[in-house]
């Protein structure tokens, strides 16, 4: 039977200031913006939505740019997702690496795992990101940037969660949520959903001495996963709450509808739905060019407009 978790959604994280975080993910990570939109828990802070085309579950990284609001910058730690690798063509690192040099962006090449080399970088706000060179991603890369096709990010590819211990959550994972282990070495269990492929994958990494997590600045909030569609979401959310989960109640995201839950290591996850999408409210070719607001936001427009930062993205079409 098949599972219905697709893959990776979205990973969601906080960062500090807009235009820095606009300036990396587009002209340094060559993402598209497919969304402009305000946290729908706080609109008066910006939510970036950079993917790849029309912003497709599994190539979505997401953020809150908190800068102004007395945010402390975040703990890295247990129970939090501590690294966002994202999928490019086998022999696109190198060219990586001199994209990041040029940019003044330091890199450094990752600890091997599972026959990839991955290159690690920061982000503005000191999130961990990968790039790893997979030749199985058959994906579209998004080459209206500053990117070439050949070179370009095709989407995400896993993220790594670091636990205190890796059990309960294996254990979550590959029952309810329909994971499987695809890899194991010491230290390192890699679990898939919806198949063994970039944009599917999960690594639990075991610090049973890791300090806390905490949610602040420059680390990750939460990681979402695609589900079918509203009907298995809602059944899932009921065996997650016979197994004991807190699940949230259904919240309508405008482009997916979510139910959010800690899973047994402290990681906020999330199942979003595949459907509607971004060009619910643009066309394909206006994504990221306008702030848009959910319907209920609108009459706040222009006390939201007035109170956000302004912005300049970069992209041409
Ligand atoms: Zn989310």
């Amino acid at each position: 039977m098949t599972h219905p978790i697709r893959g990776l959604h979205h990973v969601t994280a906080t960062v500090a200031e807009a235009q820095h975080d606009l300036d990396f993910c587009e002209r340094v990570l060559g993402l598209r913006l497919v969304k402009r939109t305000v946290n729908f828990d706080n609109h008066s802070v910006y939510h970036f939505y950079y993917g790849t085309a029309a912003g497709e579950p599994g190539t979505l990284w997401t953020t809150f740019p908190y800068h102004g609001w007395g945010v402390p910058s975040g703990v890295h730690g247990a129970g939090q997702v501590v690294a966002t690798a994202f999928s490019v063509s086998p022999g696109a690192l190198d060219a990586w690496r001199e994209r990041f040099d040029a940019a003044g962006v330091a890199v450094e090449e990752g600890a091997p795992r599972f026959g990839e080399r991955p290159l690690v970088v920061r982000d503005p706000s000191g999130l961990r990101l990968e790039l790893v060179a997979d030749a199985r991603d058959t994906r579209a890369p998004w080459i209206g940037g500053e990117v070439g096709r050949g070179v370009a990010i095709r989407g995400l590819h896993a993220v790594t969660l670091m636990l205190r211990s890796r059990a309960p959550t294996a254990e979550l994972m590959t029952g309810l949520l329909g994971f499987e282990v695809v890899h194991e070495e010491p230290g390192r269990t890699r679990l898939a959903v919806g198949g063994d492929l970039p944009g599917h994958l999960v690594d639990l990494v075991d610090a049973p001495e890791a300090q806390p997590a905490r949610n602040g600045l420059g680390t990750v909030h939460h990681v979402a996963f695609a589900v079918d569609g509203a009907d298995e979401q809602l059944l899932l959310r009921k065996e997650l709450l016979r197994a004991g989960r807190q699940v949230t109640e259904v919240r309508d995201r405008t482009y997916f509808q979510s139910v959010y839950f800690r899973e047994p290591g402290g990681v906020l996850f999330e199942l979003a739905t595949m459907l509607p999408g971004f060009t619910v409210d643009e066309s394909p070719a206006e994504l990221g060019q306008a702030l848009m607001l959910p319907p209920w936001e609108e009459e706040h427009r222009a006390t939201i407009e007035a109170t956000l930062p302004p912005m300049t993205t970069h992209r041409g079409h």
